[in-house]
């Protein structure tokens, strides 16, 4: 569950074989601009090993969940978002979620938003 998988997109933007407009990267961690974002700023924060989705997490991933939400505030402020922003993980077909790399979406900025 946590070596790259080849066939995953993010693993992809991970490893620097696909590009991606970073905000974000330590030891644990990336985030990146969205390809087709729903706000103004709408950026990805997602662990750099692979993890299907928040429903293969366990305790084990508690210290790397933290730092994923922890990063929205201060990433967020660093984007110059200062009216509040919007969570979101999508898990599994139910929850909608497409890219099977677990990742937390991060919206903000002023609305209207195109989606959200
Ligand atoms: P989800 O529906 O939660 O799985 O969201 C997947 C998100 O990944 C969508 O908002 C896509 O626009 C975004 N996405 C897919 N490919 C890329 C990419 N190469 N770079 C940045 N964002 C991407
Ligand atoms: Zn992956």
């Amino acid at each position: 569950m946590t070596t790259p998988d080849p066939d995953c997109i993010f693993c992809k933007i991970v490893a620097g074989q696909i590009p991606s407009k970073k905000v974000h990267e330590d030891d644990d961690v990336l985030v990146f601009h969205d390809i087709h974002p729903w706000a103004p700023v709408h950026v990805l924060v997602i662990p750099k090993q692979h993890i299907a989705t928040l429903a293969d997490t366990g305790s084990e991933h508690d210290a790397l969940l933290g730092k994923m939400l922890s990063l929205a505030p201060r990433l967020m402020k660093q984007l110059g978002v200062s009216n509040g922003f919007r969570t979101v993980v999508n898990t599994g077909p139910d929850g909608g979620q497409e890219v099977y790399h677990l990742h937390m979406h991060v919206f903000g900025g002023p609305r209207p938003w195109a989606r959200g």
